[in-house]
């Protein structure tokens, strides 16, 4: 740190990124990337872009938009695009809170949350989740303060229908409800259709994971036309460009291949099944993951002694050493040929134990 960085950054705790090792092939597990390429379509679209590089993209992504707003049966006027999710999160965070408004969320959730809600000076609370890890959709009845709800959650993919998520929305009419919806596309309910009936609903997705796209940054949120125009003002004053065009191409493409999506997805929740019941058999503990990984603690190894055993082996998942969850490791779920490695691994390491 330089004696220049000024006095409200100095406190900040960055977020940290799952590692992204170089030095061996390991099998990623840790990030939840999807193990499937991006379409073919998406490709070919961001390769013919390059060629106008020399050009500024659309400040107003009016093709992708456009598109996205069809998929998601709302008018255009109603999206927002964004350099991945995590850039419309900050975006809410900058525009709905402030000393008065906090910024309110399960103490158990996606860690960016906490990061955006220092970097922006905003006070936070945190809503402890039941015993169970499931959310205390009650405690949030009054919230006082901007909510923040990942559904379904992260690290231990457990997602709330619908109608519960709606409780929420109805009951904070003077505040802004925002849905990070990441995982959803692997088996979660949407809460798209509710942003028609309610105006301070914001629901937020990604490109990243069920799309294959973690590495072009793409995000967007759905709401009220009056909360578009909110975040569009943040982006305009942050950064008009925020969506390169090669990005923008590659989403037209991706959107323009629903059936490589929906097959991806299909594949992805085969093999969470295949790989949840293996390991229960192997006499693992594990949530109702309706995402694209698993959160999962054995009955006698340990979190991170399971984290260490599997890295050391070339597998990489994700361990967070925060007290209630440190028993558990979220591990990605990808192909079907890593999910068997992942399982031989695992039985090789309980083997030796013995
Ligand atoms: C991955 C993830 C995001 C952000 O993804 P982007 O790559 O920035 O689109 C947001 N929320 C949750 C809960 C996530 O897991």
């Amino acid at each position: 740190m330089s004696k220049f960085l000024t006095e409200k950054y100095q406190k900040l705790k960055p977020y940290t990124p799952g590692e992204q090792p170089k030095e061996r092939e390991y099998i990623k597990l840790n990030t939840n990337e999807s193990p499937f390429p991006p379409s073919v379509q998406a490709i070919e679209r961001a390769k013919a872009e390059a060629e106008k590089l020399m050009l500024y993209p659309d400040p107003e992504c009016k093709e992708l938009a456009g598109l996205l707003a069809e998929k998601c049966g709302v008018t255009p006027d109603r999206v927002i695009l964004t350099n991945g999710s995590d850039e419309v999160l900050n975006f809410a965070f900058m525009a709905y809170c402030d000393e008065r408004t906090p910024a309110v969320f399960a103490d158990i959730t996606y860690g960016f949350y906490k990061v955006f809600a220092d970097l922006n000076g905003v006070p936070y609370r945190e809503i402890p989740l039941k015993e169970d890890f499931s959310l205390c959709v009650d405690e949030y009845m009054t919230a006082d303060g901007t909510v923040f709800i990942a559904n379904p959650n992260a690290p231990t993919g457990l997602a709330l229908p619908r109608a519960e998520i709606e409780k929420l929305v109805a009951a904070n009419p003077s505040r802004v409800v925002v849905v990070d919806e990441a995982y959803v596309d692997f088996g979660g309910e949407s809460c798209i259709p509710l942003t028609e009936k309610y105006e301070n609903l914001l629901v937020v997705q990604t490109f990243s994971k069920s799309r294959s796209m973690a590495g072009a940054r793409l995000g967007f949120g759905v709401g009220s036309p009056a909360l578009i125009e909110d975040l569009t003002r943040v982006r305009y004053s942050t950064n008009p460009y925020n969506v390169n065009k090669m990005t923008m191409a590659a989403g037209i493409g991706a959107l323009s291949d629903e059936e490589y999506f929906k097959e991806n997805c299909r594949k992805i929740v085969e093999n969470r099944a295949w790989t949840a019941a293996e390991l229960t058999k192997l006499g693992f503990a594990l949530t109702d993951s309706k995402t694209n990984f698993l959160f999962a603690k054995h009955e006698k190894l340990g979190g991170e002694e399971l984290y260490q055993e599997l890295k050391a082996r070339g597998v990489l998942v994700r361990h967070f050493s925060s007290e209630p969850i440190k028993e558990y490791n979220r591990i990605t779920v990808g192909s079907r040929k890593q999910m068997e490695i992942l399982m031989s691994t695992i039985k090789t390491i309980l083997e030796e134990r013995k």
